[in-house]
């Protein structure tokens, strides 16, 4: 099992890896997904010793990495971002010296030929590892991080820069080494992690926000109350009007996907259904609905939401502070004092925002009714571009260098 408590790392003054825990049981296949700079390779130099953490602490079977570095080491193999290849040795060659850097007691040559049959590359274990494809020095990093037969695989980015043949293959390739050894990948790409792993946990500038099975990640975004439409109407027209039903939270245009229709992707607060009324106003207008169904947040929508606009985790009280400052900063005078206090997620950033924007397009002398009454239309579905203000500016502010 592997424990990771509290995990912080800097470099310098940049906070590469935030205050993260996590655990991993026997057997499991983690996934370990975030966009580029998230702090994935960090986090994995760190659980494999490579890198020492600036806080928390990595527990290999209970083996403090930092206390006894050797006995924890013994139990992981690591494939890193860059697999460490020699590229002037002959793949055997190569197997053999990390057989002796490893120290490894298991009978030499059925151990190493066992993994190259496992990996698939005895056909080509006499060759320099410079003449291999890329695909296969990916198969060789993997057998040198099988040598010594570790309990636990650390895979970084296995699958980066192969062709879709060989990422088949290389993910193949890991769902068996699953079956074996307890196994963290990281991905910046979602199906990878949705076609290997168990459970996933998604990390987003360093720190952790989501950590769950992959399906019921999926499940959890994904409810009754989440709708693709395809009417037969014009589009500005019927966004308005779907926009305008009771109880619709959000709703985007995706355009034309049949000649003559148009296509929505609604939400709907979780007790209301709508469909009723949206057959209602479509017939009112003589609008024919072509198609009507639930619809599921793919993984890549989660992925997105949970990463982009802090909707679904509450934010830190660090984060609150910063994206308070942020929004006094823009707004200036016009927040309203008695919003302040609910910046806890990004929807309630994204209401005062829009409020005080209103009152400010209104200029200070509006009357208080008007104001209301306008921002009572935004606040339903808006147009996508408002929702994404609040959050961009509150990471301008967090000093990250996406
Ligand atoms: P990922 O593997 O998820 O792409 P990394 O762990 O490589 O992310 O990087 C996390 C962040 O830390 C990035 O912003 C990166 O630029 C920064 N970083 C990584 N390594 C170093 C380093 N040696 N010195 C300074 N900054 C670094
Ligand atoms: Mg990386």
């Amino acid at each position: 099992m592997i424990e990771v408590k509290n995990l912080t790392k800097n470099y310098g003054l940049k906070r590469a890896v935030d205050n993260i825990s996590f655990t991993v049981n026997d057997g499991e296949i983690l996934g370990f997904l975030g966009p580029n700079g998230a702090g994935k390779s960090t986090t994995m130099n760190i659980l494999t010793g490579y890198l020492s953490s600036t806080q928390g602490e990595v527990k290999i079977d209970g083996i403090d990495i930092l206390e006894e570095p050797m006995k924890a080491k013994k139990k992981i193999g690591y494939l890193p971002e860059q697999p460490p290849l020699y590229l002037d040795m002959t793949v055997m060659g190569y197997l053999n010296f990390m057989y002796d850097l490893k120290k490894c007691k298991l009978p030499r040559k059925s151990h190493l030929q066992e993994i190259c049959n496992l990996v698939k590359i005895t056909e080509v274990s006499g060759r320099l590892i410079r003449n291999l494809s890329k695909g296969y020095r990916q198969r060789v990093g993997l057998a040198q991080a099988l040598v010594g037969n570790p309990d636990v695989l650390v895979l970084d980015e296995p699958t980066v820069g192969l062709d879709p043949k060989q990422i088949i293959e290389i993910r193949n390739l890991i769902k068996k080494l699953g079956k074996r050894h307890t196994l963290i990948l990281s991905s910046h790409i979602l199906s990878e992690v949705q076609a290997t792993c168990d459970r996933v946990i998604i990390i987003n500038n360093g720190v952790l926000v989501a950590d769950d099975t992959t399906s019921n990640l999926s499940h959890k975004m994904n409810s009754d109350n989440r709708f693709t439409l395809r009417v037969d109407a014009p589009e500005k027209e019927a966004f308005k009007v779907i926009s305008s039903i009771p109880g619709m939270v959000r709703v985007d245009s995706l355009g034309q996907k049949e000649p003559g229709s148009c296509d929505f992707v609604f939400e709907t607060d979780e007790d209301v259904d709508v469909r009723r009324e949206l057959f209602a106003r479509m017939a009112e207008r003589n609008w024919p609905i072509l198609g009507l169904r639930s619809s599921e947040l793919s993984l890549e929508e989660i992925f997105l939401r949970l990463t982009k606009d802090d909707s679904v985790t509450p934010m830190t009280p660090q984060k609150q502070v910063e994206v308070k400052q942020t929004v006094a900063k823009i707004l200036g005078d016009n927040l309203q004092p008695e919003t302040e206090q609910v910046f806890e997620s990004a929807p309630a950033v994204e209401q005062a925002v829009s409020q005080a924007l209103e009152q400010m397009a209104q200029g200070p002398a509006a009357p208080a009714e008007a104001a209301e009454g306008e921002s009572a239309e935004s606040q339903a579905p808006s147009d996508g571009a408002d929702e994404n203000d609040a959050p961009e500016d509150a990471g301008e502010n967090d000093g990250g260098d996406r």
